[in-house]
């Protein structure tokens, strides 16, 4: 599928790319290195994502220019990126019917392939390690700019070149994004030594209302609308919460939830060694990867944590290990 995704870009003039909900730094990344990437091949694009881009991520080039769904300019085709099932594209998804073609991106294994072309790799550690394949097939050279877009795709989603789908390949595009000007410091200390004051607080209380079962082998956290309110969060402030939980020596299954609206909870799976996590979000409509996956619930808090710790329990009887 990869050269059918090259020749997808090469056929068509007008293009429109797609970042999932909750934009993390492999969809925004890599949606954002396609665009310039397709703009510097003479094609009109534009890019879409159904939330806002979070802060740490608006130093990347193009990002300013991200627009809702609903302000979407004309276009032809469109190309979902990093993104899993329609239903992560939110308000997106509804203009995948108004495309002439579709493509998709992606490195989720639950992808089962909702375009036209879907070039999937669920070995593959990040989309970004994708995009960057594709710009070498297009002959398209890097720039400091586009290195910097992919680096935060790579290093955001291998957990910075740590997690088992890391390969050598994923280090020798690193080192093709360095030789491209990548300001590696710059980009490292933005992505992963800055924290808002209110994702600090929001940390302490996860912390607080963590739990621990299964013989300490699972951690479970949540946060009620009422807290995240009352420390002004944003759904970005969220985002790695969960780390510290899967952190704790033992803790084989981590999980937070958050509640979105009075009957919507959204949540959070990470396993460390051997529990697969996408199995438990597929259970309740997510998706994701065997050691990261989320879904979002429509019922209370109290019951989603219920559901989840029953599941979480049955996970790891599943796997004595
Ligand atoms: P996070 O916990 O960071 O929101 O998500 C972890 C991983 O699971 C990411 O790769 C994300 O794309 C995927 N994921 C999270 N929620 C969902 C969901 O509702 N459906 C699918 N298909 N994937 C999800
Ligand atoms: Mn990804």
């Amino acid at each position: 599928m990869r050269t059918e995704t090259a020749a997808f870009l090469q056929s068509y003039d007008n293009f429109l790319l797609v970042s999932h909900m909750s934009p993390d730094g492999d969809t925004l990344g890599s949606g954002l290195a396609l665009l310039r990437a397709l703009r510097r091949m003479g094609k009109a694009a534009h890019m879409v994502c159904p939330d806002r881009v979070p802060r740490a991520y608006l130093f990347l080039a193009g990002a300013d220019e991200v627009k809702k769904p609903d302000d979407a300019p004309e276009f032809e085709n469109i190309i979902f990126v990093d993104c899993g099932d329609l239903q992560r594209a939110g308000a997106a998804g509804r203009l995948f019917e108004s495309a002439a073609h579709s493509l998709c991106i992606d490195h989720h294994s639950t992808n089962e392939g909702y375009c036209e072309i879907n070039w999937i790799e669920g070995e593959s550690a990040s989309t970004g390690e994708l995009v960057y394949l594709l710009l070498q097939d297009l002959d398209i050279p890097l720039d400091a700019e586009t290195a910097a877009c992919l680096y935060a795709a790579i290093a955001t989603d291998t957990g910075n070149f740590a997690f088992a789908a890391v390969t050598s390949d994923t280090f020798r595009t690193a080192a093709a994004l360095l030789d491209a000007g990548l300001d590696l410091a710059d980009c490292h200390r933005r992505l992963f030594q800055t924290n808002s004051l209110t994702k600090t607080r929001l940390l302490r209380q996860t912390l607080q209302n963590m739990e621990l079962f299964a013989e300490d082998r699972a951690a479970l956290s949540s946060l009620t609308r009422d807290e995240l309110k009352r420390f002004n969060a944003t759904w970005d402030d969220c985002e790695g919460l969960i780390d510290p939980l899967r952190m704790i020596e033992g803790v084989e299954i981590a999980c937070t939830l958050r509640e979105m609206m009075s009957s919507e909870v959204r949540v959070s799976l990470r396993s460390k060694d051997y529990a697969n996590v996408a199995a438990i979000a597929m259970r309740f409509g997510g998706g994701g990867h065997e050691k990261a996956a989320g879904c979002t619930l429509a019922c209370p808090m109290q019951k989603a944590k219920d559901m989840l710790k029953r599941a979480m329990l049955e996970e790891l009887r599943k796997c004595t290990k």
